[in-house]
């Protein structure tokens, strides 16, 4: 029993003095309140938190050796995280800033951006500078690192669409990668990043190649076209403030009510059960996606079981939006679980058809 007291104490200790030496190379915190640190404003405590400046103190945690005593969790915006209770182990949270126009020619630019710089800003640098491809998904919250990682969409673009290759760096091993589009693996709401590569590979910087002339606008998804009209011109500015319009008046901002965008993914189903859903209900919003299968709306899937606007203590379902989950004030991350998985089971009974989660759990 005392040799194994004696072994805690000096583990303790050994990781006290790694910390401590990170201390002085970076900023690094203790029992730490991540509710700053999440859109959904949950309450939870974070061990340790290592804010990373500088793409160089990377390597600096390796060597400290920190990372091999805990777990740990790369963190950017926190704007597609649920916090389901304090964390024991290290976040990494990755500041380091920068957008770097690499080539630009008449057809097309390659833009490097930093994983800590916010993605709508970069967007908005994008717009500016006529670089076209991405002002689909303005005003996305969150960080530049992120976006890869579920390979963010909206309006009929993904980042897919546009990203070159992506710098890679494994926090346990200081290893460097650099992934060319077709290594990423990427799908609807997902990449290599949320599976093979989860964790360990942080994303230190993307590059993404954009039109510089002949940009092929995307108009015709939700009601961009409808907003252009009133902005009467379609360019790259015209349809950044589209989209920024139509979503200031569909989504929450997270500032006002807590929440992670949209909760869950849409179903992808077979034609077959899509049929049988439609046999009942023929408003049902469905997307042809191949020969086999179609995209069925979560959304409208949870409305349907009467979720809408529904408040269960301090979680609830956005009025506007069935699709997102809302936390009325102090909801824990846990009462956001339970109705999650209400409406995963309604939605199973009623339809047959399982939902899965978009938002990261940790
Ligand atoms: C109001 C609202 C609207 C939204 N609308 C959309 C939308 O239209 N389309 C859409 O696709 N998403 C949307 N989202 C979801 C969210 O904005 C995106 O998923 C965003 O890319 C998350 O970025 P983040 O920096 O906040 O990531 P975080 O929430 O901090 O992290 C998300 C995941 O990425 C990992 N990660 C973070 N940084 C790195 C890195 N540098 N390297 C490796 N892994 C990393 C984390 O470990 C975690 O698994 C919305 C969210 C909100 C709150």
């Amino acid at each position: 029993m005392s040799l194994l007291f004696t072994l805690f104490f000096f583990t303790a200790d050994t990781h006290r003095k790694k910390l401590t030496l990170l201390k002085i190379a970076m900023n690094t915190y203790q029992n730490i309140s991540l509710k700053p640190y999440n859109t959904f404003g949950i309450e939870a405590l974070a061990h340790t938190f290592l804010e990373i400046s500088k793409i160089q103190e990377l390597n600096e945690i390796v060597k400290s050796g920190v990372i091999k005593d805990e777990n740990f969790y790369i963190l950017g915006g926190g704007s597609n995280i649920l916090f389901t209770g304090n964390y024991s182990g290290t976040i990494i949270h990755p500041t380091f800033k920068g957008i770097k126009i690499l080539e630009k020619n008449k057809s097309f630019a390659l833009i490097k951006v930093f994983a800590g710089e916010i993605w709508d800003s970069f967007v908005d640098f994008c717009v500016e500078n006529n670089f076209g491809g991405i002002e689909n998904l303005s005003l996305i919250p969150g960080n530049c690192g992120a976006s890869p990682v579920q390979n963010i969409g909206a309006f009929g673009v993904k980042v897919k669409d546009c990203v070159k290759s992506i710098d890679i760096f494994n926090i346990e091993t200081a290893e460097t990668k650099t992934l060319l589009n077709h290594d990423c693996q990427f799908g609807y709401r997902t990449s290599i990043f949320k599976n093979k590569f989860k964790h360990s590979w942080l994303i230190t910087s993307t590059t993404y190649e954009l039109t510089t002339g002949n940009h092929n606008f995307i108009t015709h998804y939700g009601n961009v076209n409808k907003e252009l009209k009133k902005l009467k011109e379609v360019s790259l500015k015209s349809i950044r403030q589209s989209v920024i319009n139509i979503r200031t008046k569909k989504l929450p901002d997270p500032k006002e009510i807590g929440n992670a965008g949209s909760f869950f993914k849409n179903p992808v189903v077979s034609i077959k059960k899509a049929n049988e859903i439609l046999k009942t209900f023929s408003d049902a919003p469905t997307y042809l996606l191949s020969e086999t299968e179609t995209k069925l709306a979560a959304g409208w899937l949870i409305e349907k079981c009467g979720w809408k606007g529904k408040r269960v203590g301090n979680a609830g379902v956005h009025e506007k939006h069935a699709l997102v989950l809302v936390n009325y004030g102090d909801a824990k991350g846990t009462e956001i679980i339970n109705l999650s998985e209400e409406i995963k089971k309604s939605v199973f009974e009623k339809f047959g058809v399982r939902l899965e989660t978009e938002v990261n759990f940790l």
